[in-house]
């Protein structure tokens, strides 16, 4: 398989992973954030870490779209199926998220409430069509990747005039999640970012300059095969040890500096800035976030519905936020693998196969454990 096989070949793999041993300076740590849920996933499905020396430390970032919803939000999309009555159409991962209660959308199913999974918003936008005297709202959730699909949606909606879809929408922004990363007081240290492979396909390499250039840390875009991230890793050692900081795309067959243009006009035509949303684990980010413009507000859940979002906490014994903002692994959750497994997921963490728990416990928790603990700080 063409762009698949060619970036999974075990010995091309061992080969780099000795390079990278054989060039990573053993007098210092590199501590490298991937950000992206899917860089997450490869990394344990893949072993990767066990290729690399102690020295170069991973770190898992809030790059997972289930993981970063916070319970208010949930709690909202609740309220509006089972006291507004809507049909709430979703993704999969997001039907498990918990929610305030020991709820999710799916317990919310089993009390009575009209929840559907879909695989896209215009599979919502047919709910709607298919029941025309039932309000449908779809959660629509994700980064740069999952809006312009949803822009199509509201587009398409008003085109056809369907005046009973509308949208909550919990889009978020990337770049500003690394920024707030970076500048959380008494934050996680970090040497550089392994950058999103499918966000930066949307908005391109540009838009990381600000980390390399402000903040000294350097910035490679790699595609989501075990190949793509030890190779990202290797040119992130290299400009380390070079003291560079520049943003360099290892993923150039599919990521440019300015993205897909037309993707980005969509969405700006349809969405706007939030002055500020909540994240889980990063607290109320300014300016990380969509919401829909004046022009579409017909199409918006939060203008049509009394739902207002209230900040909920998460489960007092989940550690997911600290995990989200790169501070501790997995395993160094209380719950782990006991009350909290992807069958009976506590956090959200623990929900989709990017998430950082989810993924450990599929792939890793079997491993010794003999790196030292992430809570190192600056
Ligand atoms: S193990 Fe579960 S509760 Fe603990 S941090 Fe992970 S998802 Fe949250």
């Amino acid at each position: 398989m063409k762009y698949v096989d060619d970036f999974r070949d075990g010995t091309v793999a061992r080969a780099l992973g000795a390079a990278i041993r054989a060039g990573a300076r053993p007098d210092r740590e590199y501590r490298l954030m991937e950000f992206c849920g899917g860089h997450t996933h490869a990394i344990s499905r893949y072993g990767i870490a066990d290729l690399l020396p102690p020295q170069v430390r991973l770190v898992h970032g809030p790059g997972c779209p289930v993981c970063v919803l916070p319970v208010g939000r949930i709690d909202q999309a609740i309220r509006l199926a089972l006291e507004h009555g809507v049909i709430l159409c979703t993704y999969g991962d997001t039907l498990r998220v918990p929610a305030s209660g020991r709820l999710s959308l799916l317990r919310a199913k089993g009390r009575g409430a009209d929840v559907r999974m879909v695989y896209s918003p215009l599979d919502a936008l047919q709910v709607a069509r298919a029941n025309p005297a039932r309000e449908v709202v779809f959660l629509a959730i994700g980064f740069e990747t999952t809006t312009p699909p949803t822009a199509v949606a509201v587009k398409q909606a008003r085109a056809e005039g369907l005046g009973n879809f509308s949208l909550l929408c919990n889009h978020v922004l990337t770049p500003a999640a690394m920024h707030a990363i970076l500048a959380a007081p008494g934050g996680v240290r970090l040497d550089g970012f392994v950058g999103p492979a499918h966000v930066s396909t949307v908005i391109g390499s540009a838009p990381y300059e600000p980390f390399a250039r402000d903040h000294g840390k350097p910035v490679v875009i790699a595609g989501f095969e075990p190949l793509d991230v030890m190779r990202a890793i290797q040119m992130l050692i290299r400009q380390i040890d070079d003291g560079r900081a520049e943003v360099e795309n290892e993923f150039t067959r599919a990521v440019t500096a300015e993205g897909n243009r037309k993707a980005q006009a969509l969405v700006a035509e349809v969405f706007e800035l939030r002055d500020a949303f909540e994240w889980r684990g990063l607290g109320t980010v300014p300016a990380s976030a969509l919401r829909l413009r004046p022009a579409f507000a017909g199409f918006d859940a939060e203008a049509r519905f009394a739902v207002p979002a209230v900040p909920v906490p998460d489960h007092r014994a989940c550690e997911c936020a600290a995990i989200l903002r790169g501070e501790k692994r997995p395993q160094e959750c209380r719950i782990f693998g006991t009350a909290c497994t992807p069958d009976n997921p506590v956090g959200s963490c623990m929900v989709s196969s990017e998430g950082a728990c989810a993924a450990h416990y599929t792939y890793g928790r079997f491993r010794v454990e003999a790196a030292p603990t992430e809570t190192t700080r600056t």
